[in-house]
């Protein structure tokens, strides 16, 4: 099964980026041509029948599966960025991480208002990114359709942080 594969290349490394945190380490899926196509497929099948104008990744591994999706599904691709990357005017918002404090931004021109929303990231741990992602996007006037993860820490219930209304889409679970 392609979610198999995909699961089989995802590394475990202990203590990183500090003690305690097991990091599930998607670069041994990327350098993988079969698990990294399956994933993007996966997901592009998923979404198919549903109506979409952007994917937006988050940084940074939500760019590599985001981008990816996005061509692959002939859709505009937008990045959520850390603070101070990108060049125009922006939208910010703050939230908490599994280890630490951090804040994303978004172009504030980036979706036409009432355009539907993809947002893609690599993996769902406590759930503070994606809020936040969640939230830029319906700040500037963006309609969310669903958040599509690679991988989902279930212990962690970062989806409860999620609003009801957003689906949420993983390929794998730990
Ligand atoms: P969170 O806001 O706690 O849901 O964290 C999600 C973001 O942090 C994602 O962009 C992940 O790439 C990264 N992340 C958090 N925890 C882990 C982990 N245990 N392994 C790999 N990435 C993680």
């Amino acid at each position: 099964m392609a979610t198999e594969v995909i699961k089989s290349k995802i590394r475990d490394v202990p203590d990183f980026p500090r003690e305690g945190i097991i990091f599930k380490d998607i670069t041994t899926v990327l350098r993988d041509p079969k698990a990294f196509s399956h994933a993007v497929d996966m997901l592009a099948d998923h979404f198919k029948k549903h109506k979409i104008d952007y994917i937006a990744g988050i940084e940074a591994r939500g760019f590599i599966f985001g981008s990816a999706l996005a061509y692959k599904m002939g859709k505009g691709f937008i990045p959520i960025r850390k603070p101070g990357k990108l060049p125009a005017k922006t939208e910010r918002v703050s939230y908490e991480l599994e280890y630490g404090n951090d804040s994303l931004e978004i172009h504030t021109d980036a979706v036409e208002p009432g355009k539907n929303v993809l947002i893609v990231d690599d993996l769902l741990a406590t759930g503070g990114t994606a809020e936040a992602a969640i939230k830029l996007v319906k700040k500037i006037g963006g309609v969310i359709v669903g958040i599509a993860f690679v991988v989902e820490l279930e212990f962690l219930k970062g989806r409860e942080k999620l609003p009801d209304d957003c689906k949420i889409t993983r390929l794998i679970s730990f």
